[in-house]
């Protein structure tokens, strides 16, 4: 899609630091990160939500996630934020990946 910010992550067209990729789907750090360690998680096809995920898509996220969250030793926390009582901002599926401190819970 040519205006979503993350299909330009995804094509390189706008430079990231790539920490897991392969065919499917890609992770980097968020830009504005919430904890020691936040990364998200795309397909690299644009679809809006969670629900339009297909199964290699979401084989290759789980991938990405068990890969980098190795390096997290005291647990991490997974959140996809879908639709507007969501408080989904950026119209392209991420999941955020969240570590290096306690999170509590429930979240705002
Ligand atoms: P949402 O509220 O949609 O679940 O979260 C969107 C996330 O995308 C936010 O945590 C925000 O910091 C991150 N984000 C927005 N624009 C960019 C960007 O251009 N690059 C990166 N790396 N992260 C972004
Ligand atoms: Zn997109």
């Amino acid at each position: 899609m040519a205006d979503c910010i993350f299909c330009k992550i995804a094509k390189k067209e706008i430079a990231s630091q790539i920490l897991f990729e392969d065919s499917r789907v890609v992770a980097f750090p968020d830009i504005n990160p919430v904890s020691p360690v936040h990364f998200l998680v795309i397909p690299k096809r644009h679809v809006e939500g969670i629900l339009e995920l297909n199964s290699e898509e979401l084989t290759s996220i789980q991938a990405a996630i068990k890969i980098i969250s190795s390096l997290c030793r005291d647990g991490f926390r997974v959140v996809n934020n879908f639709g507007k009582d969501g408080g989904q901002e950026v119209p392209h599926v991420h999941f955020h990946v969240l570590a290096g401190r306690k999170h509590s819970w429930p979240p705002g």
